[in-house]
């Protein structure tokens, strides 16, 4: 049995048994594993032991495993930080993107999604550590970003993201996975209807899915660990 396959057996049952734990069914967490680093041949071996959404940080690593696993029926989502010059490829090569954090991407990525093909799901990424993190809307402006990105024609408002800055301990952990429940939980008092928290990483998906998160984006623990060569 190949890494790989071991690896992404081994998260889902630990995603399902952190499911079963909180009161939640194994269907109601995503699984997308984060690829970046890794060849299009990884990515393949993962599809063929049966994961069907990938996630990438890096616009041109992307769009050339993309090209190079263009036979396989794959989703695409885009999770780096988002300059506004690279949005229309994201727009046009991507199904999700998660760190959407200011109005004037939000508009790019709309007006550049094309014509024939749905509209483009988007996570709001939110600043839930403060000064630890550069990217993300601050907490109290959320409402505000949700209500103009919804009324984007060509985007698909689906939830909210977050980075937590990194900490070992599950009860540090918990909070900001908390506040992005209730921040989720607000907007959905408003009339928003968003179905997405996409939170945990390889490090503390546990305690994001005791949380609510309903996808958990992981690299490292289906991957190993990533060689930037000095290049990043
Ligand atoms: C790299 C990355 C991940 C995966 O992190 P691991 O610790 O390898 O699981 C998840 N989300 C984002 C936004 C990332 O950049």
């Amino acid at each position: 049995m190949t890494a790989i396959l071991s690896n992404l057996q081994a998260v889902r049952r630990a995603v399902a048994d952190a499911a079963t734990a909180a009161g939640r069914p194994v269907d109601a967490v995503r699984l997308l594993a984060v690829s970046k680093t890794f060849p299009a041949a990884a990515v393949r071996e993962a599809y063929q032991a049966g994961q069907a959404a990938f996630g990438e940080n890096y616009l041109q690593e992307a769009l050339d495993k993309i090209g190079a696993l263009r036979d396989l029926p794959l989703e695409w989502h885009f999770i780096g930080p988002i300059q506004s010059n690279k949005t229309r490829a994201i727009a046009e090569h991507f199904d999700w993107v998660h760190g959407v954090d200011r109005l004037k991407v939000a508009e790019r990525l709309s007006a550049q999604r094309p014509a024939l093909l749905p509209p483009l799901s988007i996570c709001l990424q939110v600043n839930v550590s403060g000064e630890a993190s550069k990217s993300g809307v601050a907490p109290q402006d959320v409402a505000q970003l949700a209500n103009e990105v919804a009324r984007l024609p060509r985007l698909r408002l689906r939830g909210l993201m977050a980075i937590p800055a990194p900490a070992d301990d599950p009860a540090q952990q918990r909070a900001p996975f908390a506040r992005m429940r209730e921040l989720l939980a607000t907007l959905n008092a408003q009339g928003m209807r968003l179905d997405t928290l996409s939170m945990g990483m390889s490090h503390d998906f546990a305690v994001a899915i005791q949380e609510g998160a309903t996808i958990v984006r992981i690299g490292t623990a289906i991957f190993g660990a990533r060689d930037y060569g000095g290049e990043q």
